[in-house]
């Protein structure tokens, strides 16, 4: 099970760090470097979570959006739950493709 190492947010290629620890929280992004950067070894499911959760950021900032951290996770949570409550396989997210 190989980590996934890239994901494609609006159209820009995004490089995927993942770290033993991160403070305050289980992800973190930087739009200028195209960086998202997970804690490794979480659950599945809250690292897909956090996957969403970043990418709403990027996507907010992309469309200038400027939803905020509230209104972020009630999207995560929201869209977390459509997904897979309608049988989506949400680990390609988080594993490389075929691994
Ligand atoms: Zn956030």
């Amino acid at each position: 099970m190989k980590e996934r190492q890239h994901l494609v947010i609006q159209g820009k290629t995004y490089e995927l760090a993942w770290v033993d620890h991160i403070d305050g929280g289980l992800g973190e992004k930087n739009h200028d470097m195209l960086r998202i950067i997970f804690e490794r070894g979480r659950p599945a499911e809250r690292t897909i979570a956090t996957v969403l959760h970043e990418a709403l950021h990027l996507i907010s900032d992309e469309l200038v959006l400027a939803l905020d951290e509230d209104t972020i996770n009630r999207l995560e949570s929201g869209l977390y739950c459509f997904l897979s409550e309608s049988g989506v396989d949400m680990l390609p997210l988080i594993r490389e493709p075929g691994e």
